[in-house]
């Protein structure tokens, strides 16, 4: 038993000094837990004052920038601003005050002046200065309530600052207390060893509870950390913000200063112009007032003549009042009177008015009698001249004409008489008598000269022509139609036509129209028709006027020299296309130019209508029967029967003869109009002066007398005819168709050309000297 029992005590021995060693171990653990511990509750107490000093430092910081650019600087601001607004608004008043006042002043005398002007642009100015003060003054409410809500937030995060601060405390505040708690215990352990192993188990317990408790407050300490990292960010960003709203102020201040320096301005241009108004106001109301002083003065001293006259006046003022009263019983009547005299002198003016109106008919009717007197005394003096004239145009030798004893000058003229020519013929000089003749020297213009006076009558409703005769070269065509730089009779004609026309465009109007034709071989032609072979034919007018017309003749309107020459130069170049030997084929035929002049009397509506007949006959020379032949003979016999027919009208026209043998050729028919009734014809006869030619030159200026000279008394008119168509143009025909019976029963061959005794211009102007006697 003490055995067991030495074993059982040996055993427990064993067992105190095994746990005595464990608990050295174990105490040795709690040593070194303690130390760890203890380290790891220096190392928290380090971290909780770092954490503590970070937090008094952030508490700084934010103070610090709360009080550097925080809620107050930014409210210091706006209070400036508030401050500044104010001040400008009471500015304003006080402007606006003094506009009142100096609109409510009298400005009467500146209107229109230069100040008002200006006072009006500053007052433009100024109420556009006020309308940006508005917007400064909105701009400035943005700022502030931008402000207060940046005030508000710094606020809040203060409070939560303070919260965690204070969560901080607290949980620093337990921490220690635990920590108090664990040295506590381990205290209580090493006094006794026994529930060690419990203590060391509570211990380790509450080391791992304290660990998780550390643990978590460096969690919560990261989240402190993050959050004070977001409240600096915010700060930041405030910051930012502060700065650029700092930056709005300068320039809100900038703007606000040169608003003040504008509306300071305004104000001193303002004051100025106050300052000038009030003394222009001044020196105009000493002016006036100066002026009135002596006015006054004046006003007075008059006022005392015045007076003095008044004493005077008083008698004449009696009497005058009894004028006056005269006067206005006068003026009551006075309005009658002056009906009475209107009445009478509108009956007056009436009257008068009548008087011209009569006068005017009177006028008018004297007018209408005058133009008919004229026209009377026309055909008088165109019939004394004669209806038929008859003239003689000698061209100048051309080098056509060759050299030597052929080409010699046969025609002389008489100085003192021009409507004598001499020629020499085989030696014997023959002389003639007609009415005008024209030497080679006469230009275009001169013989125009001697027609002009019939043209201008075609105006008048006369129907003219106007004939070219002689034998082929003799100069027919040059004075009809000249050359392009010196024209003829045709182009000069429509000219005197236009410009006459013109003249008396205010009392008429007129148009004129032209056709041109030709006749060959008894064949009449349209010149300007579009199918110039056509065959034209002469017709009675179906209205049964008696008059002729030719179907399908072209008429052309003219207005102009230009209009003429395009219808000249259409005419002939129809005949050039048509004809291959144009100078041949027009020796041949008769060309023929009609000119119709048709008028209206703008007042009485009067119509007259004139024709001219412009007419370049075919060569008028003979052909002998031996050298003619075939379609030479044809034509040959065709010109002589045509101006054999001529011939013919001329002289039953000239000598009144009943009947006129119109109808003999198409020449005579289609001028049937123009030749008969109150018609001028003029016969150009074209002579050549050379030597070769004096035969034809004979001839023509015998055709010419005789045409002349038919115009005597009945009896040898009818022997004059009688001698003129049988012997010359009849040569190949002497079956003339002329149907005159009587005339041709009295026919005397020559007898007509010697004896002339009763010529009118013979009779008017008788010739002194030997006559010539024609052959
Ligand atoms: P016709 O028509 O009678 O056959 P022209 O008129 O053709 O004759 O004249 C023949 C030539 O004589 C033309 O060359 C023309 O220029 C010329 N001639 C005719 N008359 C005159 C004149 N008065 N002055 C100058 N030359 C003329
Ligand atoms: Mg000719």
């Amino acid at each position: 038993m003490v055995h067991r029992m030495v074993e059982a005590m040996s055993q427990l021995q064993e067992e105190k000094a095994r746990l005595q060693e464990e608990l050295a171990a174990l105490q040795e653990r709690l040593a070194l837990q303690d130390s760890d511990q203890q380290a790891t509750s220096t190392q928290l107490q380090n971290q909780v004052e770092n954490l503590k000093e970070k937090l008094i430092s952030q508490a700084q910081e934010v103070s610090r920038l709360r009080s550097e650019l925080g809620g107050t600087d930014l409210e210091k601001h706006r209070d400036l601003l508030v401050v500044e607004n104010e001040r400008l608004r009471q500015e304003m008043r006080r402007f606006e005050a003094e506009l009142q006042e100096l609109r409510a002043k009298p400005v009467a005398p500146c209107v229109g002046c230069e100040h008002s002007q200006e006072s009006a642009q500053l007052r433009d100015k100024l109420s556009q200065l006020q309308l940006e003060v508005a917007e400064n003054k909105g701009m400035l409410s943005e700022l502030n309530l931008e402000v207060q809500q940046k005030t508000d937030r710094l606020a809040e995060v203060e409070l939560r600052l303070k919260d965690c601060l204070a969560e901080k405390a607290q949980e620093e505040e337990r921490l220690s207390r635990r920590l108090r708690d664990s040295h506590e215990t381990i205290a209580s352990l090493r006094a006794q060893s026994p529930p060690i192993k419990y203590v060391i188990k509570t211990v380790e317990v509450e080391s791992s509870k304290t660990k998780q408790a550390l643990s978590e407050s460096q969690a919560r300490n990261q989240h402190l950390q993050e959050q004070v990292a977001m409240q600096r960010q915010v700060l930041k960003e405030m910051e930012q913000q502060l700065q650029s709203s700092h930056q709005l102020t300068a320039q809100l201040r900038a703007q606000i200063a040169m608003y003040e320096s504008e509306l300071e301005r305004a104000h001193g241009q303002m004051l100025e112009e106050m300052q000038s108004l009030e003394e222009d106001k001044n020196r105009a109301i000493e002016e006036a007032f100066a002026r009135a002083q002596v006015e006054m003065k004046a006003v007075h001293e008059n006022l005392a003549g015045v007076r003095t006259n008044l004493l005077t006046l008083q008698p004449a003022l009696r009497t005058l009042t009894n004028d006056y009263n005269g006067l206005k019983r006068q003026v009551r009547g006075f309005p009658l009177l002056l009906q009475e005299a209107l009445k009478s002198v509108k009956a007056e003016i009436g009257q008068a008015i009548e008087e011209v109106n009569s006068n005017n008919q009177e006028l008018l009717r004297k007018y209408r009698r005058e133009l008919q007197l004229r026209k009377k005394c026309h055909n008088e003096l165109v019939r004394l001249k004669g209806n038929i004239r008859v003239i003689a145009r000698v061209r100048p030798v051309t080098k056509e004409d060759g050299e030597g004893p052929e080409a010699t000058n046969a025609v002389t003229f008489d100085a003192d008489d021009d409507s004598i020519i001499h020629l020499l013929h085989k030696g014997k000089p023959v002389s003639f008598e007609l009415d005008k003749v024209f030497s080679p020297r006469a230009s275009q213009q001169d013989v125009f000269q001697e027609v002009q006076a019939l043209i201008t009558s075609c105006i008048d409703g006369f129907n003219v022509c106007i004939f070219a005769y002689g034998q082929t070269g003799a100069g027919k065509t040059y004075t009809m139609e000249g050359t392009p730089e010196n024209p003829g009779i045709n182009q000069r004609a429509l000219q005197l036509l236009f410009s006459e026309v013109q003249e008396k465009a205010s009392d008429w109007e007129y148009t004129i129209t032209v056709s041109a034709a030709e006749i060959y071989n008894e064949v009449l032609r349209d010149l300007l028709g579009q199918e110039p072979q056509e065959k034209l034919e002469i017709r009675l007018c179906p209205d049964g006027s008696g008059q002729l017309y030719v179907p399908g003749l072209t008429e052309f309107q003219v207005q102009s020299v230009a209009d003429i020459n395009k219808v000249f130069e259409f005419g002939h170049t129809n005949r050039t296309t048509e004809f291959t030997n144009l100078n041949e084929h027009s020796s041949r035929s008769h060309a023929l130019l009609i000119v119709t002049v048709r008028g209206v009397d703008c007042s009485t509506g009067l119509r007259t209508t004139g024709k001219l007949n412009l007419v370049d006959l075919a060569g008028s020379e003979r052909v002998g029967k031996s050298g003619a032949e075939g379609s030479r003979l044809r034509e040959a016999q065709h010109i002589n029967k045509s101006l054999s027919a001529l011939g013919d009208v001329i002289a039953a026209l000239r000598s009144r003869q009943g009947h006129v043998p119109f109808r003999n050729s198409k020449l005579t028919y289609l001028l049937q109009d123009s030749l008969s009734g109150d018609s001028k014809t003029l016969m150009v006869v074209q002579v050549s002066p050379v030597e070769k030619n004096t035969s034809e030159t004979l001839y023509s200026l015998k055709f010419a007398e005789r045409v002349r000279s038919v115009e005597l008394g009945p009896g040898s008119r009818r022997a004059e005819l009688g001698s003129w168509s049988s012997q010359e143009h009849l040569e190949w025909e002497p079956a003339c168709q002329t149907p005159q019976p009587s005339a041709r029963a009295h026919s005397a061959p020559g007898s007509g050309t010697t004896s002339r005794p009763g010529s009118i211009r013979r009779k008017l102007q008788p010739l002194g000297k030997s006559r010539p006697v024609p052959v």
